[in-house]
């Protein structure tokens, strides 16, 4: 997400960081290359406007001109005006009402709602410890049913059943009586969308609103349809109290211009971002951390989060107990790490998040992908428990057999060797030397 924004506002931006003065000419100048990168990521025109305006007007100001770095003030500027741009503080979910508290999810077919209810419900369960139910009230398609059903059934999550009846606002409402019954925290409630917005649509919708009196109504849309997902918004919050707009398939949009229009046109906060297909692809929207990210700044607090996350504790334990006991690090330990970073959407997905990332070339991004790390996997998955624990069993004969058993080539598996040899010699020297901070030190 981003990517050539990022490209665009850092090279721009560097070229007035170390200026020790700036002109009413080169700021003008560097507010034109602004705008063209806003524009070509896709944001709104108004929305252009109004930012470059607040830029032009602070740049000019006293702020600028008496600092003693005028191309860090500038860079400064343009930072709070992306914040402020995108809502200013992050908003999370409003769910502090007599339980159940009910979200209503709305958007068109295809906005990725009914994933997004079963992302919604993964998150308050395991991040908030609420207990969540799902029910879907879209009659016109027994497979968008279906495939909620599903999706609550993998997760463990109770699913309302709609039974016989045909009417989305009788499902609604047996959905909530549920949810009662079961003392339920909380109940995400998807919808049915149509591929353009409709009247028959909306009044749906406005019923159901009635019917549950939702804590928050979201409007669901794909990132992907930049400026279109803003007008969508405006004019489903034209029929409907919405409190919140999810933007789903951040992952697969590069210029970002949804993300960037979407509150200033609709008044609505962003509140989340879709960024995958899996049911733990949703993050939290932050305005001040998604604008260092713009800026290449990286976005490291959520890194730093995501890693706590999904790094299983127990493994990561017992593997620092077995280097602290001086066990051996063998193939098993070697694969729960190549686990646990594939978990984390792999190399690539954490490279998003680092300071300066932008400004690495394309190819070295691209060679940074989840296929090297599952190919890895496969190979240790092919070997018995035996050559696992004892690698230095592996002669050529076994290798032609791990390689032929995990559809790679003998290459592969020495390579991989070689990693595991690197690796259980770091993992040697941490033992001896007494911890990371010596590690790093080695390693430097
Ligand atoms: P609905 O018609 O609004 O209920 O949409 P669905 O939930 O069925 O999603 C439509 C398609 O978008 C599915 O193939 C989803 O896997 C995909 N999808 C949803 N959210 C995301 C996301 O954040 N990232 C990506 N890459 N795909 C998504």
């Amino acid at each position: 997400m981003f990517d050539n924004l990022t490209q665009r506002l850092t090279r721009t931006l560097d070229r007035l960081r170390g200026q020790g003065r700036l002109t009413e000419d080169n700021i003008r100048d560097t507010l034109r290359e602004v705008r063209m990168a806003l524009l070509e990521a896709d944001v709104a025109l108004p929305v252009v406007r109004a930012f470059i305006e607040r830029v032009r007007e602070r740049a000019l100001g006293q702020e600028v001109t008496r600092s003693l770095t005028p191309g860090q003030a500038l860079v400064k500027i343009v930072h709070d005006e992306l914040v402020a741009v995108m809502g200013g503080a992050a908003e999370g979910l409003r769910l502090a009402v007599e339980p159940p508290a009910v979200i209503l999810l709305a958007g068109l077919q295809g906005a990725g709602k009914t994933t997004t209810a079963a992302k919604l419900a993964r998150l308050l369960r395991e991040r908030e410890r609420r207990s969540v139910m799902l029910a879907s009230c879209d009659v016109y398609r027994p497979a968008a049913i279906d495939q909620l059903r599903t999706l609550a059934a993998e997760l463990g999550v109770p699913f309302h059943e709609p039974g016989g009846t045909r009417d989305a606002v009788a499902i609604a409402r047996e959905a909530l009586a549920e949810a009662r019954r079961r003392v339920a925290d909380v109940l995400v409630v998807d919808t049915a969308g149509r591929l353009h917005v409709d009247e028959a649509m909306m009044a749906e919708v406005q019923a159901l609103h009635a019917a549950l009196n939702p804590a928050e109504t979201l409007f669901v849309v794909d990132a992907m349809s930049g400026q279109d997902a803003a007008n969508a918004a405006r004019a489903f919050g034209a029929a409907l109290p919405l409190t919140g707009v999810i933007l789903t398939k951040a992952d697969g949009d590069a210029r970002g211009g949804a993300a960037l229009s979407v509150r200033h046109i609709t008044g609505r906060p962003v509140k989340f971002l879709g960024v995958g297909e899996r049911s733990d692809a949703l993050e939290p929207f932050d305005p001040a951390r998604m604008a260092s990210r713009i800026l290449g700044m990286g976005d490291v607090l959520s890194l730093v989060e995501e890693v706590q996350r999904k790094v299983d504790r127990d493994k990561a334990e017992k593997l620092a107990r077995k280097v602290r006991k001086g066990e051996g690090f063998d193939l098993e330990d070697f694969r729960d790490q190549l686990e646990q970073m594939s978990r984390m959407g792999g190399v690539a997905a954490l490279l998003d998040k680092l300071p300066g990332a932008a400004s690495l070339p394309e190819g070295v991004r691209a060679q940074m992908d989840d296929r090297e790390l599952r190919r890895v996997i496969a190979i240790i998955n092919s070997m018995t428990p035996r050559e696992r624990r004892r690698p230095d069993i592996i002669n050529g004969s076994r290798k032609r057999r791990i390689a032929a058993g995990s559809g790679t080539r003998v290459q592969d598996v020495n390579r991989l060797l070689k990693q595991f040899h690197q690796a259980q010699k770091l993992m040697k020297r941490m033992r001896r030397k007494g911890g990371m901070r010596n590690l790093l030190r080695g390693l430097g």
